[in-house]
């Protein structure tokens, strides 16, 4: 069941189907976890296959990633970077969750499949900056926080000429104008979002995507407190 859905889904996104097993294991191992540990509200392996494997794997049809250095901000269980990563193996990956239970998790799942080159860190946004300010060539992150706040959380990461994809539903509209103005004074560029559907479902997803055009002021991201309290 979960096999023909990967196979299909992926044949639909014209992308390779060898990860497939690797994803399978993948499930295997979160579905057993999730049963100790919080990790993720969808169970049904269905519904696995396609909210959280198709969805991630989405990106990898609108966007290249060979090569690239990816930061995945708040990735919890492993999503969008751990499918991208399984599919895309030449992509360099950090998964950055401030849950350590989580990063453990990642950890025990890059130990099983036998990935190389994802550093799991367990630790903030706002305070990973500090280390990896303008170091990556991408940031993706889902599902984590109003976009207001996520752009600053994220953009200080990317290097200038990278890009910052955050996966949204399609109602958006608000957050997207909310955003504006902390883009700019973040160094990034909103660009034109891609909608699409997550593979064999009619759910509807939007990639917002924004370019990093000029380096983000030091200043940036401020402490969370700060960051919610008064987002740009
Ligand atoms: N991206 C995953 C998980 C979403 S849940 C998915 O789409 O399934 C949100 C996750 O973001 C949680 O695991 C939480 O620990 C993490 N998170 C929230 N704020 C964060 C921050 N400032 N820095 C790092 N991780 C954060």
């Amino acid at each position: 069941m979960m096999e023909s859905i990967l196979r299909e889904g992926l044949t639909a996104l014209s992308l390779p189907t060898e990860g497939i097993p690797a994803l399978m294991r993948y499930a295997d191992l979160l579905a057993k976890k999730n049963k100790v540990m919080n990790l993720t509200a969808i169970k049904d392996p269905a519904e696995v296959a396609r909210l959280h494997f198709l969805d991630s794997a989405a990106l990898l049809a609108l966007k290249d990633f060979r090569g690239m250095s990816v930061v995945d901000v708040g990735t919890g269980a492993g999503f969008p970077g751990l499918p991208l990563k399984i599919l895309e193996p030449s992509l360099h990956l950090t998964l950055l969750d401030a849950q350590r239970k989580r990063v453990d998790f990642l950890r025990e799942v890059c130990r099983e499949l036998g990935l190389e080159d994802v550093d799991c860190v367990h630790g903030r946004a706002e305070e990973f900056a500090q280390e990896r300010r303008e170091t990556f060539d991408l940031a993706v992150s889902r599902a984590v926080a109003a976009l207001p706040v996520l752009a600053e959380l994220c953009l200080p990461l990317v290097k200038t000429g990278g890009a910052f994809l955050a996966m949204k539903s399609v109602d958006t509209g608000g957050e997207l104008y909310a955003a504006g103005r902390g883009i700019q004074v973040l160094g990034g560029q909103l660009e034109k979002p891609v909608d699409y559907v997550i593979s064999g479902t009619n759910v509807p997803r939007r990639l917002v995507i924004i370019t990093k055009i000029t380096e983000t002021q030091k200043k940036y991201p401020r402490t969370f407190a700060k960051i919610k309290k008064n987002p740009l």
